[in-house]
């Protein structure tokens, strides 16, 4: 049993999809957000895939060891960029519509970020994307604009990622 192969082989099975967490912590990142390409979210893995699953390339496979893989990453790659077709396509798929504060069904359900836009939650994946109804949104949006200075300016940037949580 050849155990370094094993452990080699799953070098990169964990931490598939950056979290909203890391990129946040990530400042340098989020500067060049704008004009950021997949290969800089997906850095060539020598050898294994570029999505982080941790399978080894085979053949002529020269970034993605499935086709799963290349689709998953290009459509967090356009979640990342603010695609708002992307977000609500995922976004459905995951919370079909049900509003994640009421609970309530709203065909008019909108997509949230979870960490505002304004404390860097835009660079985010679907893990910052929270389905609202309208009118909790609304709500959300408000309570925000009264707190925010207070309770948001002291932690939203800082190093200790974890107090977002
Ligand atoms: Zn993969
Ligand atoms: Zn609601």
């Amino acid at each position: 049993m050849n155990t370094t192969l094993l452990v080699s082989e799953q070098k990169n099975a964990t931490n598939v999809f950056k979290t909203c967490v890391d990129l946040i912590a990530m400042n340098a990142f989020l500067r060049y957000q704008k004009g950021m390409v997949l290969a800089d979210y997906y850095p060539s893995q020598d050898g294994y895939c570029a999505c982080g699953c941790g399978r080894k390339l085979t053949g002529r496979q020269t970034r993605w060891a499935s086709r799963e893989c290349n689709d998953r990453a290009y459509e967090e790659f356009a979640i990342l960029k603010g695609g708002t077709s992307a977000v609500r396509k995922v976004l459905f798929e995951r919370d079909l519509g049900f509003c994640h504060n009421c609970g309530v069904y709203d065909e008019n359900w909108e997509a949230d970020h979870i960490i505002p836009v304004s404390q860097g939650g835009g660079a985010c994946g679907l893990d910052n994307y929270q389905t609202l109804c309208p009118d909790c949104h609304k709500e959300k949006t408000k309570n925000q604009r009264e707190s925010q200075s207070k309770e948001y300016s002291l932690h939203a940037f800082s190093s200790d990622a974890t107090v977002l949580l």
